[in-house]
């Protein structure tokens, strides 16, 4: 595998490792999907985890401006479930720390740990598992500014667009993958349904 793995050889060692699972699914909002994605899954493989996380730092690495700020670079998550890429792309690109936005219960606001100061003008890298609507994102950016950080750029492993996204332009944005799916937005309007296949409910 090259050092930057292609849209091809992501896919398959999501399929291998278990993160990306074909089949039918129904998402705690309602809507039915044919593809389901939990990067997560594929994380626990070590050597998985390290060429995608490397795979992903060559492509940040690319971006000049973002390249000489790599000694004074923080590399933040917005949730627990970015951590493992979050590490793998800081190790790779010897940025400076990591650290991650987190929430006690889904209906509170995101929020850094006790303690945690951001320096005026500390250039931040968002990096996720996945981009779906950007809200954590969104939200976990907001954090960032409001405390005098700069978001230079947002890094994800997969990119699965979604209408309801939010527009992070003109922030650049890299990711190693993008996976569509078929989407559906409810079960009577599922063609999968409609030929009576049985479906798991996913909780994201
Ligand atoms: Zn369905």
């Amino acid at each position: 595998m090259e050092l930057v793995p292609t849209q091809n050889d992501v896919v398959a060692l999501l399929r291998r490792t278990g993160g990306l699972r074909a089949g039918h699914f129904e998402y705690a909002g309602g809507q039915h999907i044919t593809e389901y994605l939990q990067v997560a899954l594929t994380m626990r493989d070590y050597a998985a985890a390290k060429v995608l996380s490397v795979g992903l730092s060559r492509k940040v690495r690319a971006h000049t401006e973002i390249r000489a700020m790599i000694p004074e670079l923080s590399v933040v998550a917005p949730a627990t479930g970015g951590l493992p890429v979050a590490y793998g792309v800081c190790e790779a690109l010897h940025a400076r720390q990591v650290y991650w936005a987190e929430r006690e219960n889904c209906d509170e606001p995101l929020h850094f740990r006790q303690y945690l100061q951001i320096d005026p003008g500390e250039k931040v890298l968002l990096v996720d598992d996945i981009l779906r609507t950007g809200s954590k994102l969104s939200e976990v950016k907001k954090l960032v500014e409001e405390r005098g950080g700069e978001v230079v750029g947002l890094a994800v492993v997969v990119y699965q667009p979604n209408p309801n996204m939010v527009d992070f332009s003109p922030l650049p944005m890299f990711y190693l993958a993008q996976i569509d799916g078929q989407h559906f937005p409810n079960a009577a309007a599922c063609d999968l349904c409609k030929r009576g296949v049985p479906f798991d409910k996913v909780r994201l």
